[in-house]
């Protein structure tokens, strides 16, 4: 097993060729917030896993249920009319989590681009069953990320997942995402942004019609897209426009459920329901391919009240509720709870804040920092003024350096990604920092 030879595997989001050039580091081993590879050497990993493994990589609870669930049934399907406990037991666990957004029922997926299909279909059949048909559009923000099926892809904000699978499912119109640090309004205060970010979901669905509009999908706090943290008042807004034209909301909540936040999910924090959410990643903690599309109360009103499509949800996978997944799902939701998470996220994300902020203070190369309990982007520029994006060859200078420092990075565009396990110390907050210092130095 050599990294020289890893040409027959193609790793997500990257050129095949640019790995060849780059032999992948293989990771072999894991404990707590810690990956060795195969050299030998540990280091942080500071984007615990994909946004996912919140819980760190040795939580015994999780690996014992599913070490037994394995013995006691592997596999059973979700199609004709069974079900398994796990799965029973982990839709009603989620219910019960997700009491204060009003999510009725659980949909389970393999994960979250899963979800979001999932949720897209369905509102589309939501709307045929009452009847508006014409409702089949979509609407998003730009920067947003919601995955890679055809539907996830459509509704994505950024090009680069976008242009080479063109074209994506029409009837898809995207609007500005309230980012401060680069918007066309050239706002800076995040509260007057999200009402202009606000007006401008307006002015789309008056173009659009709002009896065309199916759904808007948001992620209460982007992710992929540099870690956008819209002013608290903007989903509420959101909320608003789309109650006022009857409009599903969609919370993508892919990477803000279970905690990393600060809260328990992202639209909780601003005082949202939204229609359905999409959830997945930290469902398991990373420790078993699991999503689910959780529906609110109102939506499954119509779809269990509905005579017209009875049975016929034409939507499934293979591992639909898959009992391991589930048993997963249960064990870390327990261990979330137990150990409070989204207290650590909160108070480890201020200290990293901190810590972000005092490197921006020394390091020109740093454009912006924009962070929410432990999720955090560093946006890198050649020139604080032009604010030009820093290029490729930059961005993996300071990774790699801050690897030699001891700590992975994640880099995605010009933004260094952090979204570190939440059972992170103090002192590991401190490793990040140095790390980073390193890495940034390294191109000073
Ligand atoms: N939605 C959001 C907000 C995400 O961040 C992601 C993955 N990073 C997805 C959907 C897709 O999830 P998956 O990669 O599990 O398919």
């Amino acid at each position: 097993l050599a990294a020289n030879n890893a040409k027959q595997i193609w790793h997500p989001m990257a050129h095949p060729a640019d790995m060849q050039a780059n032999p992948p580091r293989v990771v072999m081993k894991g404990e707590g917030a810690h990956v060795t590879d195969l050299e030998g050497r540990t280091v942080l990993d500071a984007v615990g896993g994909l946004w996912n493994v919140n819980l760190g990589y040795s939580c015994e609870p999780i690996k014992r249920a599913i070490a037994e669930q394995l013995d006691e049934l592997p596999y059973y399907s979700g199609f004709r009319g069974t079900s398994t406990g796990p799965s029973i037991e982990l839709a009603w666990e989620l219910t019960q989590w997700f009491e204060p957004e009003v999510m009725a029922r659980a949909f389970f997926t393999s994960g979250g681009s899963d979800s979001v299909e999932t949720a897209l279909r369905l509102a589309r059949q939501y709307w045929k069953i009452r009847g508006q048909g014409d409702r089949t559009k979509f609407l998003a923000l730009k920067k947003g990320y919601h995955g890679t099926h055809f539907g996830g892809a459509s509704v994505n904000g950024n090009a680069n997942f976008r242009r080479n699978y063109e074209p994506l499912m029409p009837g898809v119109f995207h609007i500005p995402a309230p980012c401060t640090y680069r918007n066309p309004f050239d706002e800076t205060d995040p509260e007057k942004l999200a009402r202009l970010c606000a007006r401008a979901l307006e002015d789309e669905i008056a173009f659009q019609g709002a009896d065309t509009i199916a759904a808007f999908i948001m992620e209460p706090v982007l992710g992929a897209g540099g870690v956008i943290v819209p002013h608290e008042s903007f989903m509420p807004l959101v909320r608003a426009i789309c109650d006022r034209h009857e409009i599903l909301l969609i919370a993508d909540e892919v990477v803000t459920g279970f905690g990393r936040t600060g809260a328990w999910s992202g639209s909780r924090a601003v005082g949202v329901k939204p229609d359905m959410m999409t959830i997945a990643k930290a469902i398991t903690s990373g420790y078993f391919p699991l999503g689910a599309t959780l529906i609110g109360g109102a939506v499954a009103e119509v779809f269990e009240a509905d005579k017209t499509s009875f049975g016929a949800i034409g939507h499934g996978y293979t591992y639909s509720g898959h009992p391991v997944g589930c048993a997963a799902g249960i064990a870390a939701l327990a261990e979330t709870r137990r150990l409070k998470v989204n207290e650590n996220a909160a108070a480890r994300g201020l200290e990293l804040a901190a810590v972000l902020e005092e490197l921006k203070a020394r390091h020109e190369v740093v454009g912006d920092i924009r962070c929410k309990g432990l999720m955090a982007a560093i946006e890198l520029v050649s020139d604080r003024g032009t604010k030009k994006a820093a290029d490729k060859g930059t961005m993996k200078r300071v990774s790699d350096a801050a690897y030699e420092a001891g700590v992975m990075l994640r880099v995605s565009g010009s933004n260094i990604i952090l979204s570190p396990p939440l059972i992170l110390t103090s002192g590991e907050v401190r490793e990040i920092g140095e790390a980073l210092d390193a890495g940034l130095s390294a191109i000073a």
